[in-house]
């Protein structure tokens, strides 16, 4: 029997602590608060930056090889963690309990993968005039910051980004989800030397606290595009690094030629998956005329067969939105919609009920300027959109202040590979959505974010580049 009620501890300096503040933790299924745990405040920011500083250069010392050995270290308990981490995460964010798994299962995946990519000096001339290198050495402490809808996979990549490339951590969760993570904390407590990484649950303050910190290097944030601003304005005092993963509106685009049914399951799932609370999340379609109807009818089918329920429940299949205030966000798209009179194909009855379900949506041609259509909307909507021109799509596709991803869907592989060329988006994929890995670069166009995570572009971003030039 796993005991969510804790005790929960931050760590500081190798060592499991509690801090004066408290935060309640709200099982989402319910309403109910499930747990405390301590929220750290200024004092403990500094602790902690301070055992950071204080690790960094024997950390950064201890070369690539080494630092990739404790990855691993963390990758297999985390594996050995599996279960107890996923109930907790379910009771936590709310996700159902495979999905819980799986988060847990590609956080270690995502880790190893990040410790098994090489970054070499590159030689950028080597004559008889003269020998120049480019090399990088790692930053000293990174900030990183994370949001709640999939607190360990977004904590796992820039985390072991950070450390891989020998820098120091400081990790903090969303108040929303603190708990696995700092279960993690304690994991890690064992594995890496004492000030390494430090675990730090907080408010959103205490974000604030470590972007302005001056003992802190670099901020790896993701989270929504309003924070996001907020974190690069308050860096720019310290002129700190910033990687930003922030808020996506992708699009699909289905050509004429789909097996509708096939690609309408495939899009409901990468539009409705964690009850839509996914950055890379699909959240608008454009389908060509010829299909528009049937796609839409194929939506409102899908949409009708999930199991919503506590994400414990091994029969649920969509789960609860994740907090109240997003909950009651998204329950206004839902009315907002309804009363501007769009076709809704499925989802106009809405559950009653105590925990914050939000039954999945499909609404035909709504207003595109809408706020169902503009905004993020972070829940299972889908607005589905018409279109009879491929350049009209695309330029609608465009016509957004987000980048992060888009997708085009064709028996044609060729022409639909033309169209993803033309999207402006960190990812454009073809004939699939939300397929990432550790060696890919990963992040936003536009405001959609700043610099990438995973991949060598990635780890890069935890580095300084140095210049060694020497004259013959
Ligand atoms: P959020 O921006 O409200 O909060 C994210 C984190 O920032 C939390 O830990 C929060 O405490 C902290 N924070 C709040 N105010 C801060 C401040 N002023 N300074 C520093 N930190 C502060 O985001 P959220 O609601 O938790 O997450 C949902 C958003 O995250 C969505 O927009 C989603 O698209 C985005 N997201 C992006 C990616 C990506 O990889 N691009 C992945 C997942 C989620």
């Amino acid at each position: 029997m796993i005991d969510f009620k804790g005790p929960y501890t931050l760590l500081i300096n190798g060592v499991s602590r509690s801090a004066a503040g408290d935060l309640a933790v709200v099982n989402p299924a319910t309403g109910d608060v499930f747990a405390h745990c301590p929220a750290a405040a200024g004092a403990e920011l500094d602790a902690a930056v301070a055992a950071a500083r204080a690790a960094f250069p024997t950390w950064k010392a201890l070369g690539f090889a080494a630092r990739a050995d404790r990855i691993r270290q963390f990758a297999a308990v985390l594996r050995a963690n599996q279960e107890p981490l996923a109930q907790l995460l379910t009771q936590e964010q709310g996700k159902p309990i495979g999905q819980a798994r799986d988060e847990i299962g590609r956080a270690a995946s995502q880790s190893e993968g990040l410790a098994q990519i090489s970054i070499e000096p590159e030689v950028l001339q080597d004559d008889a005039e003269r020998y120049i290198e480019l090399q990088y050495f790692p930053l000293g402490v990174v900030g990183v910051i994370t949001p709640w809808n999939a607190p360990i996979n977004l904590a796992a990549g820039p985390l072991t980004g950070a450390l891989y490339t020998g820098n120091c951590v400081v990790l903090k969760p969303s108040p929303y989800t603190p708990l696995c993570t700092l279960r993690i904390g304690e994991l890690l407590r064992d594995i890496f030397p004492a000030g390494v990484v430090n675990v730090l649950a907080g408010g959103d303050a205490l974000g604030g606290l470590m972007t302005a910190h001056p003992g802190i290097d670099k901020i790896s944030f993701t989270g929504s595009v309003a924070t996001g601003k907020k974190v690069m304005a308050s860096a720019a005092g310290t002129l700190k690094r910033i990687t930003l993963e922030l808020g996506g509106n992708d699009a699909a685009i289905v050509l004429e030629d789909v097996d509708v049914k096939a690609v309408a399951a495939k899009l409901f799932f990468a539009a409705t998956v964690n009850s839509g609370q996914v950055c890379m999340a699909i959240k608008r379609i454009y389908a060509h005329e010829s299909i528009f109807e049937p796609l839409c009818e194929a939506l409102a089918a899908e949409a009708r067969k999930p199991v919503l329920g506590a994400g414990q429940d091994p029969a649920t299949q969509l789960g609860p939105i994740q907090n109240r205030a997003q909950y009651e966000r998204v329950r206004g798209l839902v009315e907002d919609t309804r009363r501007s009179g769009a076709r809704v194909l499925a989802g106009s009855e809405q559950p009653d009920e105590k925990g914050y379900f939000v039954s999945p949506m499909v609404v035909a041609e709504p207003d595109e300027h809408g706020r169902l259509v503009v905004e993020e909307q972070f829940g299972p909507l889908i607005p589905v959109m018409k279109f009879t021109a491929v350049d009209d799509a695309i330029r609608r596709a465009n016509d957004t202040r987000y980048g992060l991803c888009a997708s085009v869907w064709s028996r044609d592989v060729a022409r639909a590979t033309a169209i993803a060329q033309q999207l402006e988006v960190g990812t454009a994929w073809v004939n699939q959505h939300r397929a990432t890995s550790a060696t890919v670069p990963f992040g936003g166009a536009k405001e959609s974010g700043v610099g990438r995570v995973y991949s060598a572009l990635g780890l890069k971003s935890n580095m300084e580049p140095r210049v060694i030039s020497v004259l013959r």
